[in-house]
């Protein structure tokens, strides 16, 4: 660990965003510091250990490509990586470049003041440790700050309690369980067949059905994978440069100019090629509800045709939002579990939760007896982790009121009223809606050349100017409304929180233009920031 309290850059974090955030500055010579919660790197992947818990962008395109030599030594083993083979990978990018004598673990941020100066900040750890940063730079993830809804009673409760986000490092054995899951997201989604296979009998709590598609996982064929690594710079451009950053631009039709069977067709080969492609297949599907409600139509009849108990089938409809605009799952067995004879749904939306009892979970139809509940219930997303510190900028003014309607930053990078602060795919920027390693390398790779910039010019401070601010989140809430997105109680819409504004969190503007739109930002002496 490194000596002394005052750094030129202090980084919260240590995921993707963190580690390169680290990297990066440490190259322009700044004296940095990360600061992470966990007792290792990883973020997403240190903290989200539960069976099954996998990634849903292929492994090749879901890595760092700022090093040549990194991407070249890295083999991946399946199409998508699991946790375990993504948190080795993080692993072994920290040791490669050193970066772990800069991270200070097991240490949490509490409390952030900007000085009077209005170019440093101070910095109080939960522990009580104080240090001071010119640069802060936030690398604390959208999907870190978890949910457990308040369920009356759950103290009283015997059994085990697991949460798929704080998952134990040692193995969970269900042997002989019987096992609870409460939530049905990609989390819930990924873990219950792997507890299921495992369990005496499992017990899924459902509220909202979700619509998911296979995800067709394999080992990676070593042809395939050395056909694009030989052209990796262009495939990672390629991806860097696209509207999803998922696949490759390219001309789609939109669903109603197709007739019946070509849909149909365009459909069924990307369910059969497996992941979230299926989205993208045609040009439409999250602006025109007429498009979206033929995708919808023709997953609803694959669930049908998996599930063969008509009247659970039936439960694990989903009807009610259009597809896509809650997160879109990738699983492997997910609804053919439901044909397994130790696997119960409960349609908590019919009989919803009432209590958990020392033995189990009741709804207001029947006691559910169990030894373990798992809760996969999700995130306070994309501002939860930041506004679990007290962040205090110009005037004593908070972050937390700042943005008591909604996240208000230019970019989704920097917050006006908040100088030498940074958000890497803060709210208003494409984060959870790409790829989100090459959104983070686009954020820090911004931000590192900004910091740069700055030296050059000899400059202290730089902050998001006002007016550059609220008129990119006016663009960012004008995109959104042109998609089916605000029809969904989604965590998108901060609806999975009770009494969080309804707000769509992300930019829907598409990746590519994104990065345009930074880079058009730098070119113009970084237009919208005021820098001193
Ligand atoms: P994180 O990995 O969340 O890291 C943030 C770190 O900050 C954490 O380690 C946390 O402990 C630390 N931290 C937070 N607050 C503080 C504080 N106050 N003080 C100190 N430390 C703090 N994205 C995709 O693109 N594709 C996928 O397939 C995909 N799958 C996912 C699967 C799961 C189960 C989850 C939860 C998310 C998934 N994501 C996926 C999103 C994933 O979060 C990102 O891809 C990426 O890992 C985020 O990296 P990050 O460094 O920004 O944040
Ligand atoms: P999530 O999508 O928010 O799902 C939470 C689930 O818990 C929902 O089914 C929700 O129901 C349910 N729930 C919440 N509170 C409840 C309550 N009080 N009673 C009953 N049910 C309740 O969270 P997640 O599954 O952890 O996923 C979050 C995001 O992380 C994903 O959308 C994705 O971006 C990422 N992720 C990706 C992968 C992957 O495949 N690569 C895996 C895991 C996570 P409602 O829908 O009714 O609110």
């Amino acid at each position: 660990m490194q000596s002394g309290t005052d750094f030129d850059a202090v980084v919260v974090g240590a995921g993707f965003a963190g580690i390169y955030a680290l990297y990066r500055l440490r190259e322009l010579g700044l004296s940095v510091q990360g600061l992470e919660a966990a007792e290792d790197v990883g973020g997403t992947w240190y903290w989200n250990r539960y069976p099954g818990a996998r990634c849903d962008v292929e492994s090749l395109s879901y890595s760092y490509s700022f090093s040549r030599e990194l991407e070249s030594e890295w083999l991946w083993t399946e199409r998508y990586a699991s946790q375990a083979e993504i948190l080795r990978y993080l692993q072994h990018v920290v040791a490669r470049f050193q970066l772990r004598p800069l991270i200070r673990f097991d240490t949490r941020l509490a409390e952030a003041t900007l000085e009077a100066s209005g170019a440093r900040w101070q910095l109080r750890t939960t522990a009580g440790d104080l240090l001071t940063a010119r640069f802060l730079v936030m690398a604390t993830g959208c999907l870190s700050e978890p949910r457990l809804p308040a369920i009356p009673g759950l103290e009283e409760f015997r059994g085990k309690l697991y949460q798929t986000s704080r998952w134990p490092h040692e193995p969970v054995d269900f042997t002989g369980q019987r096992v609870a899951v409460i939530g049905t997201g990609s989390s819930g989604i990924q873990c219950i067949p792997r507890i299921a296979s495992q369990a005496q009998h499992l017990t899924v709590f459902q509220r909202t059905p979700n619509f998911s598609v296979p995800a067709h996982n394999a080992p990676l064929d070593p042809l395939a994978r050395q056909a694009v690594m030989d052209s990796y710079p262009q495939f990672r451009r390629t991806l860097r440069e696209s509207a999803t950053s998922l696949m490759a631009d390219e001309p789609l039709p939109a669903a109603m100019e197709l007739s019946a069977q070509e849909r149909e067709q365009r459909y069924r080969a990307a369910w059969e090629e497996g992941g979230i492609r299926l989205l993208f297949c045609v040009s439409d599907t999250v602006v025109s509800k007429p498009a979206n409600d033929t995708l919808a139509a023709f997953v609803r009849e694959r669930i049908k045709d998996i599930v063969k108990d008509p009247a659970v089938a039936e439960r694990l409809l989903p009807r009610d939002y259009p597809l896509g605009t809650k997160r879109l799952c990738v699983d492997t067995d997910y609804f053919a579990t439901y044909n397994r004879p130790n696997v119960t749904l409960v349609d908590l939306r019919s009989t919803p939760l009432v209590r958990a009892t020392p033995h189990g979970l009741s709804t207001s139809g029947a006691d559910f007896p169990v030894d373990s509940i798992v809760f996969a219930t999700g995130f306070d997303a994309m501002t939860g982790a930041l506004l679990a510190i007290d962040i205090r900028g110009r005037g004593g003014r908070r972050l937390a009121d700042e943005w008591s309607e909604g996240p208000r930053a230019y970019l989704g990078l920097a917050a006006a009223g908040f100088p030498n602060l940074f958000m890497i795919t803060g709210p208003g920027s494409p984060s959870v809606l790409s790829n989100m390693v090459i959104s983070i390398e686009q954020h820090v790779d911004f931000i590192a050349d900004l910091v740069a910039a700055m030296r050059t010019r000899g400059a202290q401070s730089v902050e998001a100017q006002a007016a550059a601010q609220e008129a990119w989140v006016a663009h960012v809430a004008e995109a959104a409304s042109q998609t089916l997105f605000p029809q969904a109680n989604s965590w998108y819409m901060g609806a999975n929180i009770p009494g969080k504004p309804r707000v769509f969190l992300p930019y829907v503007g598409g990746v590519g233009p994104y990065r345009q739109k930074c880079q058009a930002v730098a070119a113009a002496g970084y237009e919208g920031f005021e820098v001193r």
